[in-house]
């Protein structure tokens, strides 16, 4: 799907999906939900307390009224493709997480939680090796971008199973600046071809099995599984999001993830919608 400035409006319209479309692959998905939240305990931030006895970490706060992990995995247990979900998360909270979210998605297929590693890219990893092997696909989403819609992870699943590898993300809206020591800007940076990258990220299983055997030849901090498939000189198609993906790192992405729901942001249909342009 084009996405680029001139197209821009094609941009919000991801298909709704339809009964025209060819039989979906099988798919294993990864949450990773291991991260610390360090950037969540912010001034001002939160106020906002975990179930009683969960870990102190972001996945389990309360988001209207249920832990955000229990919104990601309810929208990935509603999509057929999917036949196993495994969730890398800290080490003390496994026993915590297996006891509250059980061995089951609500669609039946096995939910599996892993003790994930320093990093995101050794939290998938572990992922990986904890998985049955069998899937056609990989789907890798943050397990904090609760409000992800179905259209958007099976469009990527299209692309990745022709393609090999699909990401998800948005055109660049705003006006970009690099900026020095002491909080000068040194430069604008053109914004045209630039993306944010979001997830879903999906892979073809042999195109990310291969890329992480490879993952520690890769010189410097990786944010996101595409990177090391870019980094092993494969490519990578990118595929248009939502701006409402939110990925909850502050307390201010929690009140806006909490106001859309309210507002009846969906997880299935189109929310295609026209810009001024238009
Ligand atoms: O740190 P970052 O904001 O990139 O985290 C994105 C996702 O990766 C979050 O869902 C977080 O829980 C997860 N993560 C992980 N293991 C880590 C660090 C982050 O699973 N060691």
């Amino acid at each position: 799907m084009k996405c680029g400035r001139s197209e821009r409006r094609a941009c919000p319209g991801v298909p709704a999906g339809g009964s025209q479309r060819p039989p979906m692959p099988t798919a294993t998905v990864i949450l990773p939900a291991a991260g610390r939240g360090a950037r969540f305990a912010m001034p001002g931030g939160g106020g906002r307390a975990s179930p009683v006895g969960a870990p102190e970490t972001k996945v389990f706060i309360s988001l209207a009224g249920r832990p955000v992990l229990a919104h990601t995995l309810d929208r990935f247990a509603a999509l057929e493709a999917v036949v196993e979900v495994i969730v890398p998360v800290p080490p003390e909270a496994v026993a915590w997480a297996r006891e509250t979210f059980g061995e089951r998605t609500a669609s039946g297929r096995p939910l599996i939680f892993v003790s994930g590693g320093e990093d995101r890219v050794e939290s998938v990893a572990e992922a990986l090796a904890a998985s049955d092997g069998k899937s056609d696909l990989v789907v890798i989403h943050d397990a904090v971008r609760p409000l992800v819609r179905r259209a958007v992870v099976e469009e990527a699943m299209r692309v990745a199973m022709e393609r090999g590898a699909a990401v998800v993300g948005r055109p660049v809206d705003h006006t970009v600046k690099r900026v020095s020591d002491g909080r000068l800007v040194a430069e604008t940076v053109p914004r045209e071809n630039l993306w944010l990258a979001q997830t879903p990220q999906v892979f073809r299983r042999d195109v990310i099995a291969r890329a992480y055997e490879r993952r520690c030849h890769v010189v410097g901090r990786v944010t996101d599984d595409a990177q090391l498939v870019e980094a092993m000189g494969g490519r990578v198609a990118m595929v248009c999001g939502d701006a409402a993906n939110v990925k909850i790192t502050t307390a201010e992405d929690l009140r806006l993830c909490e106001a859309l729901l309210e507002a009846g942001w969906p997880f299935e249909g189109d929310v295609r919608t026209k810009r001024a342009e238009d």
